[in-house]
Formats: structure tokens, C-alpha cells, sequence
């Protein structure tokens, strides 16, 4: 990738920066995630789920108590949701000192499209978006079938963040970043696009346990990628880093207009 600067020694020195996931704890993404983050700042915080919550999206543990435990110097688990972790981080452990950005990844696996909708490495971003903190998903897709290299994300990621954290973070906004799996040098390079869609299908496979009793298990099928350009799909689908700027109000502007037509 020929737009990668190397970078000044901690370029983000002196900032707060909470690192959260949605594969938990242990996930090999996470590490690496937090690797980038001390290349940023010494000030680097870890609080993650206890176990994988992927796809649980924005969801908030309220019906029985949660337990923090101490993994390391600056990390920790929660046996929540990942926006559980990130209620705990900013509202408990970090409230004398709130974070100045958070990063959340790498996931394991690309969250582009709709995806955001059930992502729960995107609702890290997005709850700290709610305490008016800037907020970077970030998600390494990888090859069908294969396992995921993070290296893309790994090398990648710390020119990005640094070029996109600024003092005037707009209010509500939260950036959701995929990256191609191929080799960094082979990455054309980062670009700026919506979030799309596929056109996939949900669906549900139907088998028996070993003793016989029904199952259903959720999936999606029939995913034909649009070469849609400017979306994430597209631009990661022609081997760039996908920069997609979110936002909180999930209002459908035209709505308004046609919604009031109806009722008056
Ligand atoms: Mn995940």
C-alpha cells in the first residue's frame, strides 16, 4: 500500500484509549489490536467479553449482576455483552479518567453491509458513541473457509487511527473499518465509502442431534456480492480498506416526510 506513513513514536501519547471486542478475552485479534495500541499511547486499557458475543449486537445485561475480573495490568473481563464492557469500562473502572478513544477488534471476520446491524465488535463503537467518545470498529475479513490473518489489520491500522482521531470528533459519529485479506503490501489502499448490502438471504438449516431431537440452526445463504463500488462491500471486495463513517440516529429521513403525509 503506497499511502501508509510510517509513524512518529506514539502519535497519540498522552491519550486514554480503551480497547474492546466482541470474540473475547482471548481472541487472537484483540491482541493484536492491542499491540496497535501501544504503538499509539502507553495509556492503553482492555475490557472485554469473558466469551465469544459475536452477533449480540448493542445488547445490555440488566437482569442478573456482572462480574469484572482481572487479567493482566489494564485488562479486563466482564462475563457480559460487549456494550456491557463497555458500560463497565467507561462508567466504573475508567470514571476518574474516561477514555479519549475507543478501538474495538480486530474482529474475527469482515463486518460490512448489514452486518453492522448484528455486529457486536460495530455496538463497542456505538456505545461509546452514547458517552460522546470517538469510537473505531475495526474487523479483518478473511478468505472463505480459511483461518484469519491479521496481518492486514495488524500493519495496517495504526496509520488509520492515527490519521483519523481528531480533537473535534463529531458528536454521534463512530467509523467502521474493514480490511482485505491480502497481504499488506498488496492492499491498494484506504478509501472512504457507505455501508451497503448484500444480496443475502437468512435462512435456517434443519438437522438432529445425536439422540434424535430436531435442531435449527441460523445461517445466511445466497450471498452474491454487488460490485457496488462505493460501498465497503465493493471497496473491500477490490482490495481496499473500507473507512465508513456511522451514526446513532437510525431515523429514515424520507420517512419523516412520508410518515407525516400519512398521519397527518
Ligand atoms: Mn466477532
Amino acid at each position: 500500500m503506497a499511502d501508509s506513513k510510517p509513524l512518529s513514536p506514539k502519535p497519540l501519547a498522552g491519550k486514554r484509549i480503551l480497547v474492546g471486542n466482541d470474540d473475547g478475552i482471548h481472541a487472537p485479534g484483540l491482541k493484536a489490536l492491542e499491540e496497535v495500541a501501544h504503538s499509539l499511547s502507553d495509556d492503553v486499557w482492555t475490557v472485554a467479553p469473558e466469551v465469544e458475543q459475536s452477533a449480540t449486537s448493542h445488547s445490555l445485561t440488566t437482569r442478573r449482576p456482572l462480574r469484572l475480573r482481572r487479567f493482566g495490568e489494564r485488562r479486563y473481563a466482564v462475563d457480559g455483552t460487549p456494550t456491557d464492557c463497555v458500560v463497565v469500562a467507561v462508567a466504573h473502572l475508567l470514571k476518574d479518567q474516561r477514555p479519549d478513544l475507543v478501538l474495538s477488534g480486530f474482529n474475527h471476520g469482515a463486518n460490512l453491509g448489514e452486518d453492522v446491524g448484528y455486529s457486536g465488535t460495530v455496538a463497542v463503537a456505538m456505545e461509546a458513541a452514547l458517552f460522546g467518545i470517538p469510537a473505531i470498529a475495526m474487523s479483518q475479513q478473511r478468505e472463505h473457509e480459511q483461518p484469519v490473518d491479521f496481518t492486514p489489520a495488524r500493519t495496517l491500522a495504526g496509520d488509520i487511527i492515527a490519521r483519523l482521531f481528531t480533537e473535534d470528533w463529531p458528536r454521534d459519529l463512530l467509523v467502521n473499518v474493514n480490511f482485505p485479506p491480502l497481504a499488506p503490501e498488496a492492499v491498494k489502499g484506504v478509501r472512504v465509502g457507505r455501508q451497503g448490502r448484500r444480496d443475502t438471504q437468512i435462512g435456517v438449516v434443519e438437522g438432529a442431534d445425536p439422540g434424535g431431537r430436531p435442531y435449527l440452526w441460523i445461517g445466511d445463504f445466497l450471498r452474491h456480492h454487488s460490485a457496488d463500488g462505493d460501498s465497503d462491500l465493493g471497496l473491500v471486495a477490490r482490495g481496499y480498506v473500507s473507512v465508513t463513517p456511522l451514526h446513532l440516529d437510525h431515523t429514515h429521513h424520507d420517512g419523516l416526510e412520508r410518515l407525516r403525509g400519512l398521519l397527518g
